[in-house]
């Protein structure tokens, strides 16, 4: 089973999609990655569905990530007793260290940081913005923050708190992170997810962490972010534009301009960008996008990322699936269009000038002039498969790969589609398994051209060296049997 698309699908699982039924439904509809959010639900809740997915994906026979998106220092209120309150404009509304459920007059903010750097004058936004409060004073015991409600509204358990005009002294993995971090190294993640990311650093530690376990995603949502954004997109395996966050501590006519350089900025590196948040946010209740928000998951595309994200629409929305469905809809249209080549191939980056990057620079080209169906990279790291992806290529990227870890972590990356199969030890070889991959993947028929990378010596990781053309002959199948 191959998908009629390059750019990825991210689905993030919740309360409305914890079966198998449900789950299966976004796989099948389109969702190639599900992120797990650390921010909510049990490790017993991740672990069943993670459970679920792993049962998938072997039922499918195709290789699908599971991203486990840490919580980061990011600030949230406590919980109610009726799990939400309205504030209305002009009430007084007090944040204390108390952990007992809130009312209409007070709740819990279990971050005492907080308490030490807040003073009368500041603001606190709730609920990605939606919720702004004026802050009054602090107690003398600094356990209690007065405010005034300067915009109301809704506010449910353990919605997020910006504080825009503060920096606060705190790590980028909180005690929480740490836990939820083991907890989802064990279960097996494919991808790691470091929220509020700031500096290059705040990666270095999780890498300290994690080594070669999972790979690493920088969640980009903080201003400060952007001054260092090369060598934290360095220091990153792959980036999201976390648009609810970014877009509460930055003005909102600030976000769309951020999102394109952050994009940019990741194509240069050949690191997987996903575009996350609101992207579909109005099918959290309607069963059909507004046309702003089809124009915004295209424009995406057209700017060339590699992943779109689903967070509320797939984890509690009532149309989870039909999410999925109309994004996978809204990429494949863009795909089709020429002007989105013509978009693409204008982006197209500089190869570094080493074997590896020449050949997937040539690929491209040799793909092109032949009309090559698929562009076949060998590779155990995934790091071949990237700087193929990162050419976009007009064939679509079959990478196979002895590992599964690395075939599941590549579900993010633009164009590669991934198949797990043993090293192969000669040229021969080589070509077979490849027309035979091509054939059974559902890339090729006979009579098809394909473009082969490899690396010999074979069996050695290092560069790949080898490019090699091959055609389907009718035969293939018993040839390579
Ligand atoms: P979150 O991240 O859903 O974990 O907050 C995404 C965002 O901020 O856009
Ligand atoms: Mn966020």
């Amino acid at each position: 089973m191959r998908r009629q698309r390059q750019a990825k699908i991210v689905a993030t699982l919740g309360p409305a999609t914890s079966t198998k039924e449900a789950i299966k439904a976004l796989f099948d509809a389109g969702a190639d990655v599900f992120r797990f959010n650390f921010s909510h639900g049990s490790h017993a809740d991740h672990q069943a569905r993670c459970d679920i997915v792993r049962q998938i994906e072997r039922e499918a026979g195709r290789p699908i990530a599971i991203l486990a998106d840490l919580q980061g220092p990011k600030l949230r209120v406590g919980q109610f007793a009726a799990g939400k309150v309205t504030l209305a404009e002009g009430a007084e509304f007090t944040l204390d260290r108390d952990p007992a459920p809130g009312d209409g007059t007070r709740v819990c903010l279990p971050h005492p940081e907080l308490f030490e750097v807040i003073d009368a004058g500041q603001s606190l936004l709730l609920d990605d913005g939606k919720l702004r409060l004026a802050v009054l004073g602090r107690s003398a015991d600094k356990r209690a923050i007065r405010t005034r409600v300067v915009t109301g509204g809704v506010l449910s358990d353990r919605k997020g708190v910006n504080v825009p005009d503060v920096v606060l002294p705190i790590p980028a993995l909180t005690q929480k992170d740490l836990r939820d971090l083991d907890f989802a190294l064990d279960m097996g993640a494919d991808w790691v997810a470091l929220s509020f990311v700031q500096r290059p650093e705040d990666l270095h530690q999780a890498r300290a962490i994690i080594g070669n376990r999972a790979a690493l995603l920088a969640k980009l949502e903080k201003p400060a972010a952007l001054d260092g954004l090369d060598a934290i997109v360095a220091a990153s395996d792959a980036v999201m534009v976390a648009r609810g966050d970014l877009g509460v501590e930055l003005p909102p006519e600030r976000v769309p301009g951020v999102q394109k350089r952050i994009l940019r900025t990741c194509r240069q590196h050949g690191k997987p960008i996903v575009i996350a948040t609101q992207m579909l946010e109005s099918m959290i209740s309607s069963p059909v996008p507004t046309r702003a928000e089809a124009s915004d998951v295209a424009s995406a595309i057209y700017d060339g990322a590699d992943a779109v994200m689903l967070s509320a629409e797939s984890a509690s929305g009532a149309y989870p699936t039909a999410a999925v469905s109309i994004m996978d809809r809204i990429i494949r249209e863009v795909e089709k269009d020429p002007l989105y080549r013509q978009m693409i191939a204008a982006q197209n980056q500089a190869p570094l000038p080493n074997s590896g990057d020449a050949i997937c620079s040539a690929l491209r080209d040799v793909t092109g002039i032949l009309g090559a169906v698929a562009t076949v990279t060998y590779t155990s790291s995934g790091h071949t498969s990237l700087r193929a992806a990162r050419e976009r290529p007009m064939a679509p990227i079959l990478s196979i790969t002895p590992n599964l870890s690395t075939a599941r972590r590549l579900a993010l990356a633009w164009g590669v589609h991934t198949t797990v199969s043993p090293d192969v030890r000669n040229e021969a070889r080589m070509v077979a398994a490849a027309c035979q991959a091509a054939l059974a993947e559902g890339f090729a028929k006979p009579g098809d051209q394909i473009a082969i990378t490899a690396g010999v010596p074979f069996g050695q990781p290092g560069s790949t060296n080898l490019l090699r053309i091959a055609q389907i002959w009718p035969t293939q199948d018993a040839a390579a049997a």
